[in-house]
């Protein structure tokens, strides 16, 4: 697996320029302060299709989802086989098969996709299937329901042509059993034990969609399911308005709604950036140690406006728009000593 600060030093943020004033601005606003005023000069806007997904593993889902686009696919179809680049990764230990267990042992895999028009599906707790975003939009699409988890979903998903797959990874398997020595639950902020892929976009039509998949929380208890599959944590898209995604520490996303707090934000007027700003805030007023969490926020407006802002330093979004791609870090609020 490529770690985030290996590429980061691979000069992708250099390639911002190919989208000259957007990204610049973005990395000009890192770690502000509440009073800093240009809050709007870390929203950019772009024309034509947009996408935004989580973290450096984003580039290459938004390439994929891109290729969908031209291609003339729609956009849910883009946002669903961007995120499977993702799935189908063996060396991404935060997303799919390849993620890190649960302290039991076992890889749990949570997902949900949201169309334009506000439909969704969503999976959670699930084993042994490599695409958990397909399952979770088969269940948008075939069932009456929008949430499937656990047992029930595997059994649902291997009647509707899904196929097991079991992953034994070596490396894996060293680090759990090396992790059961002390068995200590305790996430590091930015490091890949936890990193959601979350993608929102927009066609050259102004239609919307949005996945979010993950293996969660590295080492959590056996059945926790977190922000990522439950629509309005760890996504949320209504056409009339954007999309936003979150990755990070599940439990607080939960807490506030995170997503769809971002997405009712910029019903009532503010930026993409000031919204997803807002959202954090919120969570920050319970933590008493915001040093210690990572919670990280993506949005996208209507007209192609987009943003993210994060707990602290660290995060990063990949963006393709018509003008190229690029990694772009992401404004955060609180600041190392
Ligand atoms: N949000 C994910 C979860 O809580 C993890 C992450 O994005 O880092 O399961």
């Amino acid at each position: 697996m490529t770690a985030r600060r290996d590429f980061i030093k691979k000069g992708v943020v250099g390639a911002a320029g190919l989208l000259a004033g957007c990204a610049g601005d973005v990395d000009a606003g890192n770690e502000r302060s509440p009073s800093d005023a240009s809050i709007d000069t870390l929203s950019a806007t772009a024309k034509g299709p947009v996408i935004l997904s989580t973290w450096n593993h984003g580039l290459a889902a938004n390439a994929r989802a891109w290729e969908v686009l031209l291609a003339k696919g729609s956009v849910l179809d883009a946002v669903e086989q961007g995120v499977m680049v993702t799935e189908s990764d063996l060396g991404n230990r935060s997303v799919g098969l390849g993620g890190t267990p649960d302290r039991n042992g076992h890889t749990t895999l949570d997902a949900c996709i949201q169309d334009h028009d506000g439909r969704c599906g969503s999976v959670a707790f699930l084993e042994h299937i490599e695409h958990p975003i397909s399952v979770a939009r088969a269940i948008m699409e075939k069932t009456p329901h929008v949430m499937l988890v656990g047992e029930g979903a595997q059994r649902w998903a291997l009647e509707n042509g899904f196929t097991r797959k079991d992953v034994v990874i070596p490396e894996v398997r060293t680090a759990y059993l090396e992790w059961l020595k002390t068995s200590q639950y305790k996430p590091i902020a930015n490091v890949e034990n936890h990193d959601t892929i979350g993608l929102i976009a927009i066609d050259e039509q102004g239609r919307m969609a949005g996945s979010c998949t993950t293996s969660g929380m590295g080492y959590k208890i056996h059945g926790r399911v977190g922000d990522s599959p439950i629509i309005g944590a760890g996504l949320f898209v209504d056409g009339e308005i954007g999309a936003a995604c979150s990755t990070g520490t599940g439990e607080l996303v939960i807490r506030t709604v995170g997503s769809h707090t971002v997405v009712e934000l910029m019903r009532h007027g503010r930026s993409p950036a000031e919204a997803c700003e807002e959202a954090v805030r919120r969570i920050m007023k319970f933590l008493p140690n915001p040093k210690d969490y990572q919670v990280g926020f993506l949005a996208l407006r209507k007209d192609g406006a987009y943003g993210g802002f994060a707990i602290q330093p660290g995060f990063d979004f990949a963006l393709r728009t018509a003008e190229g791609e690029t990694l772009v870090k992401v404004a955060s609020a609180w600041k190392p000593a």
